[in-house]
């Protein structure tokens, strides 16, 4: 059975390049598309018939030339036999439509001009660079949306990658003899194209470019690029907040060792065929035997010249293992970046739209966890004029709030919650510090999330006490 057309349904269209060598295509109509659509089949080596008994000047001139064939007479489901493709291109939309209907039938694909439910494969807008090509589709949602884009991408490609792309195709049987393991030619290649090629390929300079291709075949591949680890943040969660070197660290990664936490939206920015491996630590479990296998996975892969990513929430030597895995990295020689990432403490503050350090309140901030402590009972940190980012402390609120009062810190001490700081779903909750554990309570905050407390914290909880009011209930059991 085939599939019925309507590809306009919210399905992705499977993306294809096909080879139409030698292939036959029927083109029907003889019109001035049915001439640009023949003008690209035969550009592709296809063996093109067009199906019309009136046809315009240029395609009538390619059948004089034999170039094009020619059928005549109503159409008939028999003209589809051995025939690979249908473009039905003709301005009678009725004809289209059992064209379509008879390639469906017996599984030839159609495509109908203008009528993308007709049609069992589109034609996209694409661009162009020798025999590199980007291709464009909507899926016939939005015709304009990918024409746009192709624009911005004809202005943003340069038109030398297709030179590049001549080269490494011409080079392709040398490359493959000189480094006959896939993961070495990979990383080969990768150091090419960060290299002098295509920079005098874009100058236009084609003999140095060529010696250049040489030395770097020579050369082959830099030791620093045989196996490495690089300790990544992947911030608070919005893929928007990367690092220019995490999503570049990501793109090049041949294993991806990831926490529970880092969201679907970052690791999809990853390289498609990096192998992921979630190494997060769940409540309960045996950290020290999470962490082993953390570092013998590194060693493993690292080893065996995988560049391997380590990717932690937040930035990874805040409240993460990074300053194990270092310490391990470095026992064993293996070479090794840190790339940092946004913190909690500091999307939260962005969220809240509160400072961590303000001249008029607050001259330091201390990034701390009640987690592995014994107790809070640190005079020091109840001092007023700081700010507090409390992570991993969402389930400890009571005590927190307790032991800071108890030791002197003002319980009127503003205070903000922040969960999934910069996620869809990210939430704020505003109070004193002795309110608080009961609005997280009551509005069940749940971990993630990071509480900052002080002084620069007193706009939002005057913010957020004025859309409170606006709104509804909590209104009078909030206000001061
Ligand atoms: N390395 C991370 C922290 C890991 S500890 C960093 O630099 O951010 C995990 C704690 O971080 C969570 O319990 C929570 O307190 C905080 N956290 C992580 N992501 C968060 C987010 N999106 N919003 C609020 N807090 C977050």
């Amino acid at each position: 059975m085939n599939a019925p057309p309507g590809a306009i349904a919210p399905v992705p269209l499977f993306p294809l390049f096909a080879d139409l060598r030698g292939r036959a295509v029927l083109v029907i109509g003889g019109g001035n598309v049915a001439r640009r659509k023949a003008e690209a089949l035969l550009e592709s080596g296809a063996e093109v018939t067009v199906a019309a008994r009136i046809i315009e000047p240029a395609l009538r001139q390619w059948v004089e030339l034999g170039r094009v064939h020619q059928r005549e007479g109503e159409f008939q489901s028999a003209w589809l036999d051995g025939v690979w493709l249908v473009v039905a291109a003709s301005r009678d939309r009725t004809l289209n439509r059992r064209v379509a209907e008879a390639a469906s039938a017996c599984g030839v694909f159609v495509n109908v001009v203008d009528d993308a439910e007709a049609s069992s494969f589109h034609v996209p807008a694409r661009i162009r660079r020798g025999r590199l090509q980007v291709a464009v589709s909507s899926g016939g949602a939005a015709p304009v949306l990918a024409r746009r884009l192709r624009e911005r991408l004809e202005a943003e490609l340069d038109g030398s990658l297709g030179s590049l792309a001549e080269l490494l195709a011409r080079e392709r049987v040398r490359v493959r003899g000189r480094f006959p393991r896939a993961g070495r030619r990979r990383r080969f290649l990768e150091h090419l194209l960060d290299g002098e090629v295509p920079r005098l390929l874009r100058i236009g300079d084609h003999d140095s470019a060529r010696v250049a291709f040489e030395r770097a075949l020579d050369a082959g591949v830099p030791a620093s690029q045989r196996g490495s680890v690089a300790l990544v943040g992947a911030g608070p969660g919005d893929p928007g907040l990367l690092t220019l070197k995490a999503l570049r660290a990501l793109q090049e990664a041949d294993m991806i060792l990831h926490d529970r936490l880092i969201g679907p939206g970052i690791l999809e920015l990853a390289r498609r065929d990096a192998e992921r491996i979630g190494v997060g630590k769940h409540v309960g479990e045996d950290h020290d035997a999470t962490q082993a296998r953390i570092h013998a996975l590194m060693l493993r892969h690292a080893r065996a010249g995988m560049r391997v990513v380590r990717l932690q929430g937040g930035d990874p030597l805040v409240f993460g293992r990074a300053g194990e895995e270092l310490e391990f990295l470095r026992a064993h020689d293996i070479p090794h970046e840190v790339i940092p990432g946004i913190t909690a403490a500091v999307a939260s503050a962005a969220a809240a739209h509160v400072p961590l350090t303000d001249r008029r309140y607050a001259r330091s901030v201390t990034l701390m966890s009640p987690r592995g402590r014994t107790s809070l009972d640190d005079m020091a940190l109840a001092a007023p004029g700081q700010t507090l980012a409390i992570y991993m402390g969402v389930g400890e609120l009571e005590s927190l709030s307790r032991s800071l009062v108890a030791n002197g810190r003002n319980p009127d001490t503003p205070c903000v919650l922040v969960e999934n700081a910069s996620l869809p779903q990210q939430r704020k909750l505003a109070g004193t510090l002795v309110e608080l554990p009961a609005l997280a309570r009551e509005h069940a905050a749940r971990a993630p999330a990071l509480l900052i407390v002080g002084e620069v914290a007193a706009q939002v909880e005057r913010a957020e006490r004025a859309e409170r009011c606006r709104g509804e209930h909590s209104c009078v059991a909030h206000a001061a």
